[in-house]
């Protein structure tokens, strides 16, 4: 038994063990000094109607200005946020600021925010996006709410019972990346999302395989008769844009139509000239 033990300590010991435990340990700490010094900053990328070319949301992602390795992305920091509990302020911060942000935009334009699992279930997030409404004067009707299937799995019913409260607010939810991980019809069934997000992994493949194309039309076709819009993440090219059309989705969110980008240099007519009406 003792060697066992021994074993066991070497193995949860190890150099690289270590290495990655205070590697994750400085990170956080830095992670919990950004929030209060004012790291964090939020992108925001168009969602576009595919028929009219109109601008019809915008989503914030979130941005690390790290003092010394530059801008982080998401996938660069919310990994340990969310071991660590650090999504919940950092969450609440970003819906605080996004709110902000989209109270100023002209044309009513609705903003989309992404939550975590964490964040579902934390008993401050109604109270959260009361106080982040309240103190912005954004109408709830403009704030959409995203999460993933994955927000669903862990905590089901308090997932569900959160969805339902922010529904109530006003708000809207949609569901994002849909088609990948833990993908399921039960989720479909179990809330009413106004919209779901198709992965941009069917539509990279949109113009080559004619299998996304059959998937990307069923899942349209689904969104369609459930009441809910279809959105493409990912569009860059014009083909497939063009096969979206055809494929019946309504909104498309991409690279094509524009990259996230600071408030200030987004432009925010809701027209945008990079749909080209073929
Ligand atoms: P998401 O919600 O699915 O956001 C879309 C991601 O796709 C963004 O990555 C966006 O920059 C990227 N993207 C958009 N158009 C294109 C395109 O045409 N081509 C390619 N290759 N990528 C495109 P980003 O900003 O790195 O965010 C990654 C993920 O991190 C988000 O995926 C979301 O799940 C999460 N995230 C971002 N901001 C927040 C936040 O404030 N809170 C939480 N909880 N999660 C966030
Ligand atoms: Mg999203
Ligand atoms: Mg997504
Ligand atoms: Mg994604």
């Amino acid at each position: 038994a003792a060697k066992q033990a021994g074993r066991c300590g070497y193995r949860l010991f190890g150099p690289e063990m270590i290495a990655s435990i205070s590697k994750r340990d400085s990170l956080e700490a830095a992670l919990r000094a950004a929030l209060s010094h004012d790291e964090l900053i939020l992108h925001y990328q168009p969602i576009v109607d595919i028929r009219s070319g109109v601008v019809v949301c915008v989503e914030a992602l979130v941005r690390w200005k790290h003092p010394t390795q530059g801008l982080l992305l998401p996938h660069q920091f919310l990994p340990v946020a969310e071991e660590t509990g650090l999504i919940v302020p950092l969450g609440g911060w970003v819906i605080r600021r996004a709110c902000r942000d989209a109270s100023r935009w002209p044309d009513g334009l609705p903003v989309a925010v992404n939550l975590s699992a964490a964040q579902l279930t934390s008993p401050e997030l109604i109270s959260t996006i009361t106080s982040a409404l309240e103190a912005s004067g954004l109408s709830a009707d403009r704030l959409e709410i995203e999460v993933t299937e994955s927000a669903l799995l862990a905590d089901r019913d308090a997932a569900l019972a959160a969805l339902h409260n922010i529904r109530d607010l006003g708000a809207s939810v949609s569901l994002d990346d849909f088609g990948t991980g833990y993908s399921s019809l039960t989720h479909l069934k179990a809330f009413k999302f106004s919209r779901i997000k198709i992965d941009r992994a069917f539509i990279e493949d949109l113009t080559r395989e004619a299998d996304s194309m059959a998937i990307v039309s069923a899942l349209a076709g689904l969104a369609r008769g459930l009441n809910m819009i279809s959105i493409a993440e990912g569009v860059e090219t014009d083909s497939q844009l063009a096969v979206l059309r055809a494929a019946g989705v309504a909104f498309g969110q991409g690279d094509l139509f524009g990259r996230p980008c600071p408030t200030a240099e987004l432009r925010l007519t809701r027209q945008m000239a990079a749909v080209r009406s073929a």
